[in-house]
């Protein structure tokens, strides 16, 4: 579906929240790297999507009403084949049908397993007095514990991304430590002042957050995506 069509399908069904697979469209339309991700709607379609994909696979719920998937046993990686796909399917519905009753349930995202990068986040947030503003961070406890992250206000260039990324305190772990390989910093410059610009072209988003992105020796992905619209004044 084009991204057009995603934003009007969520006006018109009243939700600001897009699903992964949804945010994922987007950015991708807007030439921003993330994971390849199909829906499926049946175990059969989760099967033969993920043969398509080539495993190993990964399996997330898909729902517009549950925003962290890992937390309600929605996600299960490293699926290697066909009978592990099946099994996955079954148990996320059952999970998220026993903590989540009332969740619309679309399906299953079906996407790629990514290589093991170095994760980083993105994300954006309006600030009632500059704006929307980027976010960039180490994924993982960095972030969470320790809140290294920095901040650039939109519109953020390559020059303005280059210092955000060696403004953290983090930065010589991109650099490549204790044998696991260095990040490709100019990918992540680039990312960055994409995803400014995928901002300022959408004025209907509120927030976003690519969280994971990896970063590999010579480029970036993002693994998981959420976009959340603005409330539309005409309801
Ligand atoms: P959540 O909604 O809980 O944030 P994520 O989609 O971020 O769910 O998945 C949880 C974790 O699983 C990620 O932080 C990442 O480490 C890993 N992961 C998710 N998708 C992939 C993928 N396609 N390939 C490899 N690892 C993944
Ligand atoms: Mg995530």
């Amino acid at each position: 579906m084009l991204s057009k069509q995603i934003l009007e399908q969520a006006k018109k069904e009243n939700r600001t929240q897009l699903t992964e697979i949804e945010s994922k469209e987007l950015l991708k339309e807007a030439g921003i790297p993330v994971i390849e991700t199909k829906l499926a709607r049946t175990k059969k379609e989760a099967i033969s999507l993920s043969k398509r994909l080539g495993f190993p696979i990964v399996l997330k719920v898909a729902s517009a009403d549950i925003i962290h998937k890992s937390d309600s046993g929605g996600v299960r990686l490293g699926l290697t084949n066909v009978t592990q796909v099946g099994n996955a399917y079954s148990e996320i519905m059952l999970s998220i049908r026993q903590r989540f009753p009332k969740a619309r349930v679309q399906g299953v995202s079906v996407q790629e397993m990514a290589h093991p990068g170095v994760e980083v986040i993105i994300g954006m947030n309006k600030d009632a007095q500059f704006g929307p503003v980027l976010m960039f961070g180490l994924g993982g406890i960095l972030v969470e514990v320790l809140k290294d992250v920095s901040f650039g206000i939109v519109p953020v260039t390559r020059k303005d991304a280059e210092g955000m990324i060696r403004e953290i305190k983090g930065y010589p772990l991109l650099q490549g430590y204790r044998g696991q390989e260095p990040a490709d910093i100019p990918s992540l410059e680039r990312l960055l002042a994409k995803v400014s610009e995928f901002v300022e072209q959408h004025p209907q988003i509120k927030e976003l957050d690519l969280n994971p992105v990896f970063a590999y020796k010579d480029s970036a992905v993002a693994v998981d995506a959420r976009v959340i619209l603005e409330a539309s004044a005409e309801g």
